[in-house]
């Protein structure tokens, strides 16, 4: 999707710290974290919103949290624990038209989400 920063990341026209990478989902560091460990784990398909998931994707969603937890465990934080969060328009205060998922861990986390 033409001007879509995320987008821009996987055709690698912007640079990432890449974490992980296939042919469906990449992985890389947010580039202003809000933890010690802040990834955000992203599908290549230009899904805009969680909203925006279909049923064509229910094998792609569960994808992703196969991948999130393969990187937790390489990555050495999930013993530890860890958070996983998606935003979704306007309230959440979603930036990027492109569904992601933040991965948050490294210290403890508020026991509140908001
Ligand atoms: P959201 O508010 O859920 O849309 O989150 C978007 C996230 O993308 C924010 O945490 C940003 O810091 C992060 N972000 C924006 N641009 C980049 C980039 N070029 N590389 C890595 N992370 C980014
Ligand atoms: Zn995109």
């Amino acid at each position: 999707m033409e001007d879509c920063i995320f987008c821009k990341i996987i055709k690698k026209e912007i640079p990432s710290t890449i974490i992980y990478e296939d042919d469906k989902v990449i992985a890389f560091n947010d580039v202003n974290p809000a933890a010690p460990i802040h990834i955000l784990v992203v599908p290549k398909k230009h899904i805009e919103t969680l909203l925006d998931v279909s049923d064509q994707d229910n094998e792609l969603i569960s994808y992703v949290y196969q991948i999130i937890n393969k990187i937790a465990k390489e990555k050495g934080f999930a013993n530890n624990g860890f958070r996983v969060i998606v935003n979704c328009g306007k309230d959440s205060g979603q930036e990027v038209m492109h569904i992601h998922f933040h991965v948050l861990g490294g210290k403890k986390l508020g026991d509140k989400i908001v």
